[in-house]
């Protein structure tokens, strides 16, 4: 395991959380790494989105999980003395039938792994997972066409999918853990602050800290909407919670490896 308390104990300059070309990122690993080691990283992970048992356009497929082995241990090789590289995944949660406790996820020498909720099941047909992670637009025609625009049941569902995936296990990391509150805030002004969502996101909290998990403060969509993963308000408590908090930009280019580090780095008073 990634001794991560002692990495960021000495290291303002990391990033265990990005996307390249093997699954939505837009770039090759070789140039996150070379942007890494020119920003005078010291470490720097790689998280594709990983397989799932169904079609996506944003995860990677199995039959591509070789080759992203054997490119990670090609950098290695080359730019392994100016920056430590790691390998991992962003394995998704998917109920029973998939995630990061799944034995398949044994088979790959992953350094460390992170494990998100992005799908839900569809209120229509619960045997179909829709992916609730995209853009607010997106959002919207989603809720309409598989939650029947029940928002509140939305926000459960995936606080209860995350429930069922910390208790699962298989994975070091929670990332972004209350990423819902960024679509169903705009859906519908106001939500987080009401009793039931507290009462859900404190429930989460609570099950993070009892499993001694490392969270995640992703920093993807501060410079853009102002939103950090979990949200500012809940830094203080984050602070005091003595747990493992990593900055990570969930990069899927190269020139956002620091997008929202230092800035969420200043809030924590880490800076
Ligand atoms: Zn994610
Ligand atoms: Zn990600």
């Amino acid at each position: 395991m990634v001794d991560f308390k002692n990495i960021i104990a000495k290291s303002k300059l990391y990033n265990f959380h990005s996307h390249t070309q093997f699954c939505d990122g837009h770039a090759a690993m070789e140039d996150f790494v070379k942007e890494a080691v020119s920003e005078g990283f010291t470490d720097y992970g790689f998280s594709p989105h990983s397989p799932i048992p169904f079609k996506s356009s944003c995860n990677m497929s199995k039959e591509a999980v070789n080759d992203y082995i054997a490119e990670y241990k090609r950098l290695k090789q080359l730019y392994g003395e100016k920056v430590n590289l790691y390998l991992s995944m962003e394995i998704d949660y998917l109920g029973d039938q998939w995630g990061a406790s799944n034995e398949y996820f044994d088979s790959l020498p992953l350094d460390y792994r992170i494990s998100s909720v992005h799908f839900i099941p569809s209120f229509v047909d619960n045997k179909m997972y829709i992916d609730i992670d995209g853009n607010f637009p997106a959002f919207v025609q989603k809720m309409k066409l598989y939650f029947n625009d029940d928002i509140r049941a939305v926000v459960e569902s995936f606080y209860n999918q995350s429930l069922k995936m910390i208790e699962a296990g298989g994975f070091d990391i929670i990332g972004h853990f209350d990423k819902i509150g960024h679509n169903a805030s705009h859906f519908k002004n106001g939500i987080e602050e009401e009793d039931w969502y507290r009462l859900l996101f404190k429930q989460l909290f609570e099950a993070i800290m009892d499993n001694h998990l490392i969270i995640e403060i992703n920093t993807k969509a501060y410079v853009e909407h102002n939103r950090f993963f979990p949200n500012l308000k809940y830094f203080d408590m984050l602070k005091k919670s003595g747990a493992i908090l990593l900055i990570n930009s969930d990069a899927h280019r190269p020139s956002l490896i620091n997008s929202g580090r230092f800035e969420a780095m200043r809030f924590l008073d880490l800076d």
